[in-house]
């Protein structure tokens, strides 16, 4: 099956800087869609839903969502029918402005725009519910993926091997990631976590999934809240694209890494010598975030 066909993915060497060794687990390889940290996440629950014969998934998410995009393309290359459930009414006059939506209704998902009211309150709200009671057998994947067995596939990231590393690095959203992450870290290995939302919400859904303490969460690099970016961010993420050859997402891995940088040179890194950097992947965002970058007059990504 499509899960178990991978390889284990590498840690690249980034060499190093003021005396701190960075290796980068380029998870990002795992798909060109259903990459990094979704790959992990939907593992257990696609092959849940394939071995209870479900026939319909339906999940949630913004419209450059990539927790969408990896469920498209899961449900198409599995033959589930996936519907997402995408947060704001006016996506639906203009799914071909969105990459990621066009993306995912290539992949045959029934994309059903709601309003950001009604989207808040999920599927207790009554315009999702009536919806919900048109379909008669669906497995609901909550909004970016996160329960406990989409947690215990982010814990196989890390691998024996990794040991070796004092701190691991992880974006974060939900916090489902570094929950598994945190479960899955080794002896004397600390965990760190960098916010990519304005919200302390992924704090309380990480002391839910573990009761270990070696973690924190980093919240000083969200450049003003999910989604949100400035020139400094995209100039960054372009050198860093020229000395590396790994491209970033706009959204999760280019803060944290750009947050990395400024913390060891700046001397306020306090975590470790040997620091292995997850790249959850996210890349399918990039044309989107360009689009709108270049819509507003602002540097673009160039990779
Ligand atoms: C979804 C996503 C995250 C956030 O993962 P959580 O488990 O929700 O914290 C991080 N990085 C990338 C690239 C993502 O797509």
């Amino acid at each position: 099956m499509f899960f178990d066909n991978v390889k284990n993915t590498i840690n690249q060497p980034l060499g190093e800087i003021n005396g701190y060794s960075i290796f980068i687990k380029r998870e990002d390889l795992l798909h060109p869609v259903v990459s990094g940290n979704k790959f992990r996440k939907l593992k257990y629950i696609f092959k849940e839903i394939i071995i209870n014969k479900i026939p319909v998934v339906i999940t949630f998410g913004g419209a450059f969502s990539n927790h969408l995009a990896a469920t498209a393309a899961l449900g198409n290359e599995l033959g589930v029918k996936t519907i997402g459930i995408v947060r704001g009414h006016e996506w639906r006059n203009k799914i071909n402005e969105s990459n990621t939506l066009s993306y995912c209704y290539s992949k045959k998902m029934d994309l059903i725009c709601v309003s950001r009211e009604a989207y808040k309150k999920k599927e207790t709200s009554d315009e999702i519910q009536k919806y919900l009671k048109t379909i008669s057998n669906y497995r609901l994947i909550p909004e970016g993926g996160t329960e406990s067995i989409s947690v215990k596939g982010c814990a196989e990231i890390l691998r024996p091997i990794d040991s070796k590393f004092d701190v691991i690095c992880s974006s974060l959203g939900t916090g489902g990631t570094l929950a598994g992450l945190i479960t899955a870290s080794y002896k004397k290995q600390f965990v760190l976590g960098f916010n990519s939302l304005n919200s302390s919400s992924a704090l309380n859904l990480v002391n839910h999934f573990t009761k270990k303490k070696n973690w924190e969460i980093i919240n000083d690099f969200t450049f003003g809240g999910y989604g949100k970016i400035k020139p400094e961010l995209i100039n960054f993420m372009n050198n860093f694209y020229k000395q590396y050859k790994i491209p970033l997402d706009p959204v999760y891995t280019g803060k944290m890494l750009f947050a990395i940088f400024e913390l060891i040179k700046k001397n306020k890194w306090r975590w470790g010598k040997k620091i292995l950097v997850i790249h959850t992947g996210g890349l399918q965002g990039i044309s989107g975030m360009n689009n709108y970058l270049e819509r507003k007059k602002l540097p673009i990504l160039t990779y």
